[in-house]
């Protein structure tokens, strides 16, 4: 698909506006705030600035009101570059917090949150996943018991993107632990609420300069105005919302996936073994073409699925098929490619072993490929039944 069918003049103009700033503002940095395991808190207001926050949130709630079209862009750019930190930061922020807020009930909590997440002012985060409970959601124990005017939230979540940094966090609590899924709801809790603490941030394989903390909440007493879902109706959200989050994770893995392409053909052409480049084996030409190829499949389903989510007609089945795609050839690409490094693509300070690492997250978080494919079987039997 030709994506200037896509993406108007305007979209192009804040594309280059924002890699501008992640050539000069970000990628300098990346390196240092990988070994110092985040990124400083003024790079958040920076981003608000710049618009690159939150962008499709309406003019309403503080946001440009820009279609979804302009997340992309924020997302492509930071994937591109290799700027994984702050690229996954932000799309928590921007794609996983905002849109629970957004498309809530709650317009108090819209008026109030919504326009310093665009600012940067408050950096948010997810809460669903526990040590007892990832894939299988509703066995979610954070338990969140109405007394008069107030929750009191006692639980833990695990591996919580933004969680040492957040201002608040938007948590899956059980609020009727007899009735499943039916009864979780979204409640907001603010960090300095007494009773919230934010344990030891996680060591990880990779994605270092974005922090991931262990969270654990004693009675927390938060107002029930803070309810950010249909009272036992979170459940339903969270699955609707992960299609959103799931789109955000596909964009960066297809252009990773091309940035992995031009970073290899770069080196292969100028490393020289039996007296010949790396590039002009054969085998390192077939490799990369079928890669390249099945990287431009990849880039026009996802478009096609961008197109979707700004119209609104994004179903959950055709995104788990996306996911699916994206996240496998991303993860055969970056080893693939990897390879034709060599021992350089094994050091950290070339970015194909840095995006090699990081990437590797793709294929569990925001649901494995495994829950993918059991979507994509669901709908199977529905389909085609006897
Ligand atoms: C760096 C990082 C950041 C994260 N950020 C967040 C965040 O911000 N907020 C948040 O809430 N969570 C976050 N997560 C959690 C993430 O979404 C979960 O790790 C993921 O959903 C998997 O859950 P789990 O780790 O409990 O694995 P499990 O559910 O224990 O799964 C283990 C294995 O079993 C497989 N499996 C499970 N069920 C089935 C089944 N029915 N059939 C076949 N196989 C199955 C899985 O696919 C997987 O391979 C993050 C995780 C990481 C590592």
């Amino acid at each position: 698909m030709n994506r200037a069918r896509i993406f108007t003049p305007e979209h192009e103009a804040f594309r280059m506006e924002v890699r501008r700033f992640v050539e000069k503002e970000v990628m300098p940095f990346h390196y240092e705030w990988e070994e110092q395991r985040e990124f400083p808190r003024e790079l958040w207001l920076r981003a608000g600035e710049l618009g690159l926050l939150c962008a499709n949130v309406p003019e309403e709630y503080g946001g440009a009101g820009a279609d979804w079209l302009y997340n992309a862009i924020v997302i492509e750019e930071f994937g591109r570059a290799g700027a994984s930190g702050p690229g996954s930061a932000f799309m928590v922020h921007s794609e996983i917090v905002a849109p629970y807020i957004l498309h809530g009930p709650n317009e108090a909590i819209k008026r109030e949150w919504l326009p310093k997440m665009v600012t940067g002012e408050k950096i948010g985060a997810l809460g669903m996943t526990e040590p007892g409970a990832g894939s299988d959601l509703k066995n979610i124990r954070t338990r969140a018991e109405r007394r008069g005017d107030e929750f009191i939230i006692n639980g833990q979540k695990i591996f919580i993107s933004n969680g040492w940094k957040c201002d608040f966090i938007v948590l899956a609590c059980k609020t009727d632990p007899e009735a499943g899924a039916k009864g979780i709801s979204l409640i907001l809790a603010e960090a300095e609420r007494e009773g919230f603490d934010k344990g030891r941030k996680l060591e990880k394989i990779g994605l270092h300069a974005a922090d991931t903390a262990e969270l654990f909440f004693a009675d927390v007493r938060v107002p029930v105005t803070n309810m950010v879902s249909e009272e036992n109706g979170g459940f339903k959200v969270m699955m609707a919302n992960l299609v959103q989050e799931r789109l955000g994770q596909a964009v960066r893995a297809v252009v990773v996936c091309e940035s992995a392409i031009e970073w290899t053909v770069k080196y292969t052409k100028e490393r020289e073994a039996f007296g010949q480049t790396i590039f002009d084996f054969q085998n390192t030409r077939f490799t990369l073409a079928d890669l390249d190829a099945r990287i431009a499949a990849a880039r026009a389903f996802t478009d096609q699925c961008i197109l979707r989510m700004d119209d609104g007609t994004l179903d959950g089945v055709t995104m788990a098929q996306l996911k699916l795609v994206t996240m496998e050839l991303q993860g055969e690409v970056l080893d693939k490619c990897l390879q034709l490094f060599g021992g350089y693509g094994y050091m950290r300070e070339y970015p194909i072993a840095r995006a090699f690492v990081d990437a590797r997250l793709n294929r569990i978080a925001g649901g494995t490929m495994e829950v993918m494919k059991h979507i994509i079987g669901k709908d199977l039997a529905n389909r085609y039944s006897t």
